[in-house]
């Protein structure tokens, strides 16, 4: 007779990565004294840093992703011929499997893409909806003439708000706006899933499934920015009843179906260093695009990629709808914020796609916005341990043409991003404690002031002292 096994409650299951290192980058180890120059000398401003002086770097999930084996060994094998390279081919087959559009151009990023779907489809005077603007799809929507108008649910704009999905468009936002310029004065609905300015928000399937059917009705165009869809369809998965049981493949092409084309920078999901695509279903305007291409990125089959780039975006995107693969990467940046939120630090809820979001009003509130409470975060997480992050607030927002203020937007926020398959659990562990021993020490902190100012996106290039 067997004795019964006692019944064990069920452990925690760990989110770890579906990979081992088989390369590594040796990274400078710098004191304490050598970073305090380092941000003196960078004017206080991140992106003045050397990349060379920073030890984990957190700027940006863009381009920074980590290449498998399989990816360099497609490297390898690109046909680097002018036309009909058989990578092109490759990418092509890629992007209709998993993301079920018909037509596809290779661009060079995201904003190229953008570029040629703006000018073919605005004209001068139209209205373009959205869930929440992205800077570069804005501007290229304003620079054919569109105006953008924000239908993002409340929600969105608030960051304690726990709402599951912050990146739903408000239909009756929608209704109105096409109830007040008419729908034939909009030539398309800018979607974004994930939602990156709103903190890495996702967009319901159902919300996204109503949107389509009101546009539908009025005979509108919906285009995705699917720079992070993949991500989206991970908060799908996990957060929405009918979807748990599905595939993320699954899940990203109905997401796709409910659109009508897409722009995409590869430099994100698709874990490529360079690259976009712009993906279209109907043939009129794909044969403008396929035309207007030549003009501004290349040859259709290779639109300003290398032909090995191509190559390895095509299994970066196998790789990316990887249900462990989209576990592991999100479970990253959940673990990082998970750490912050017990040791009750101030950040964005619910934790996004793609990066933490520190609350800087909420964690040095004793620094009026003027002197710049984000950047002076920034500055200070990288004389604490060689972290870059990067400022989302006052300095950002920039000033008002007509008065010359400062714009003073409500989120004041320091962005932690997580690259892509790059730091390990040590590395976040040590972000989560230095930015608790920042905290610790906030009252001894004071604010900065801006000593050089250029004129456009001044985040850049703008340079501070302490005051
Ligand atoms: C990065 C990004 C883009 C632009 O893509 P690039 O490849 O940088 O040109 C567009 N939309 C979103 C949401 C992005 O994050």
């Amino acid at each position: 007779m067997t004795d019964a096994i006692p019944e064990r409650p069920r452990r925690r299951r760990s989110w770890a990565e579906p990979y081992k290192i088989k390369v590594v980058e040796p990274l400078k180890m710098t004191t304490r004294a050598e970073r305090e120059q380092a941000i003196a000398e960078a004017g206080y401003n991140t992106f003045l840093l050397r990349s060379e002086d920073v030890y984990i770097d957190l700027l940006t999930d863009s381009g920074t992703s980590a290449m498998s084996d399989r990816q360099w060994a497609g490297m390898m094998v690109g046909d680097e011929a002018y036309a009909g390279s058989k990578n092109f081919y490759s990418l092509e087959e890629a992007i209709q499997k998993y993301y079920g559009y018909r037509y596809i151009l290779p661009t060079h990023q995201g904003r190229g893409a953008e570029n040629i779907l703006s000018k073919i489809l605005i004209k001068p005077g139209d209205y373009i909806p959205g869930n929440m603007y992205f800077t570069t799809t804005r501007l290229h929507q304003e620079l054919a003439g569109g105006t953008f108008v924000d239908v993002i649910i409340d929600e969105a704009h608030d960051p304690r708000s726990q709402h599951p999905f912050k990146g739903n468009v408000d239909l009756q936002k929608l209704t109105d706006l096409i109830k007040r310029v008419g729908a034939e004065r909009i030539p398309y609905i800018s979607v974004a899933g994930t939602v990156n300015m709103a903190g890495g928000q996702p967009i319901s399937m159902a919300n996204l499934r109503a949107v389509y059917e009101l546009a539908k009705s009025h005979d509108i165009r919906i285009i995705l920015d699917a720079t992070r869809a993949v991500e989206n369809a991970y908060f799908i998965q996990q957060r929405e009843a009918d979807y748990h049981q599905q595939s993320i493949a699954i899940i990203l092409k109905e997401f796709c179906s409910y659109t009508d084309g897409c722009t995409m920078s590869g430099k994100k999901d698709a874990l490529v260093n360079i690259g976009g695509w712009l993906a279209l279903n109907d043939p009129d305007i794909y044969e403008e695009a396929r035309n207007m291409i030549v003009i501004y990125e290349g040859l259709h089959t290779y639109g300003g990629m290398a032909g090995r780039d191509m190559e390895a975006m095509a299994i970066g995107i196998e790789e990316s709808v990887q249900d462990d693969h989209i576990r592991a990467r999100i479970g990253q940046v959940e673990y990082l914020g998970q750490k912050l939120l017990d040791w009750n630090i101030p950040i964005v809820v619910p934790i996004g796609g793609h990066a933490i979001y520190l609350d800087a009003k909420a964690f040095l509130p004793h620094i009026p916005q003027d002197q710049f409470p984000a950047q002076l975060l920034a500055a200070e997480l990288y004389r604490e341990a060689g972290i870059r992050a990067m400022e989302r607030g006052i300095v950002s927002a920039g000033r008002n043409k007509d008065t010359g203020d400062h714009y003073y937007p409500e989120l004041e926020l320091v962005r932690l991003t997580i690259p892509r398959r790059v730091y390990t659990q040590a590395h976040m562990d040590l972000t989560a404690e230095a930015v608790d021993e920042v905290y610790y020490n906030r009252h001894r902190l004071r604010g900065l002031k801006m000593v050089y100012e250029p004129k456009y996106l001044r985040f850049f290039q703008a340079r501070f002292e302490l005051l």
